[in-house]
């Protein structure tokens, strides 16, 4: 069959998104989704941007890098945007790994880490994380050719104590450090605040959590002019259109709309305790999550019986088929009503298998 495929095509292991189903009564808390919609001025700001589609977009995508620096208070020069943060990450990891000397990242954590690592040739060390899933200092202190952590941690949700952060990326300055900030806007503290100080620290974030964009793919970096420019020598050598006009128009809309943004992500941050505070009632232990979404298992009834009689209930959750995790379910936070349905939906379930 893969007669056809490259030798490098064959020896591929492609990362398997959460499913996209088509049935639409489905309760789907198993990808991160927001479970609000996007403000009105991003379908207000991509209508008045299909007037110009006939253009090709703006390749620097400057009045989006205008309006993040704005908001971020750092300058356009020290933002690069792309297609999602994967497309960001995946341009990070050309620009600054080499084949010579290991990255590190969790063994726990968002996990095209390892495959973006492997279709690169770059080799990587997985450091464990500690038992109660909190992000080992030392092993990221150690001399190695790059780090990439996720900060809230994904899946588990973990927020990372700040001084050991700034301790790493201190560490060593001719090695860069990769903060994911996908899920930081759900209460955690940014390492943008390093950013003057430290050149080799790069901040990933996404419009595609908070901002209820995820189908746009808009995400983008900020960090020092100089790394930026090498994410920018990358991309322009193989691509230089990525993010079309609507996605950098509905990406300023959803910048102006601070007011919408803040009450989203301040209800789901409510959410989260409640839903927390339910599940350890029913017997589950919960990880601390900073982000949208809490990782759980419980003391009597495995993950896999839990995801499966969960969909049977129609409730999409995320489970992995690996050695530490096995027993977990990440769950993605919705409405409060979601919630009410996963919270009974789960005691019967705890019921039927006491
Ligand atoms: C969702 C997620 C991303 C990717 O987000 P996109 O911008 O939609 O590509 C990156 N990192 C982590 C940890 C995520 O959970």
């Amino acid at each position: 069959m893969k007669e056809l495929w490259s030798k490098r095509c064959r020896e591929l292991v492609p990362y398997t998104p959460g499913e996209q189903p088509r049935e639409q009564k489905l309760i789907k808390l198993n990808t991160n989704e927001n479970p609000y919609p996007p403000s009105r001025l991003v379908i207000q700001a991509i209508r008045e941007a299909t007037a110009d589609l006939r253009l090709y977009p703006d390749p620097s995508c400057l009045a989006l890098r205008e309006a993040l620096a704005q908001d971020q208070g750092v300058r356009p020069e020290q933002i690069f945007v792309g297609n999602g943060s994967d497309e960001v990450l995946s341009l990070a990891f050309q620009a600054f790994f080499d084949s010579d000397r290991p990255i590190r990242f969790a063994d726990v954590t968002y996990s095209f880490y390892p495959v973006f690592a492997s279709f690169y040739g770059l080799p990587y060390e997985e450091i464990p994380l500690d038992k109660n899933f909190s992000i080992p200092l030392k092993p990221f202190l150690e001399p190695c050719g790059g780090v990439v952590i996720a900060n809230p941690n994904a899946p588990t949700g973990r927020e990372m104590d700040f001084c050991d952060l700034r301790s790493i990326v201190e560490a060593d300055p001719n090695r860069v450090v990769i903060v994911d900030e996908a899920y930081v806007d759900f209460g955690a503290r940014s390492a943008i605040e390093l950013i003057e100080r430290c050149p080799n620290l790069l901040v990933v974030r996404t419009f595609s959590k908070s901002y209820s964009l995820a189908g746009l793919r808009v995400g983008y970096a900020i960090s020092s002019e100089n790394l930026i420019a090498a994410l920018n020598t990358v991309k322009d050598s193989f691509n230089s259109y990525p993010v079309d006009r609507l996605a950098q128009a509905g990406a300023i809309g959803a910048i102006r709309d601070k007011g919408y943004f803040q009450a989203t992500v301040t209800k789901l941050g409510a959410t989260r305790t409640c839903t927390a505070n339910a599940l350890r009632n029913m017997g589950f232990t919960v990880c601390d999550s900073m982000a949208n979404f809490l990782f759980a298992s419980h003391e009597r009834v495995g993950g896999k019986l839990l995801l499966e009689a969960l969909r049977d209930r129609g409730i999409l959750v995320r489970w992995w088929d690996k050695p530490r995790i096995r027993d977990y379910l990440r769950i993605t936070i919705g409405t409060d009503e979601d919630m009410k349905r996963l919270c009974r939906a789960l005691e019967e379930i705890l019921r039927e298998n006491s």
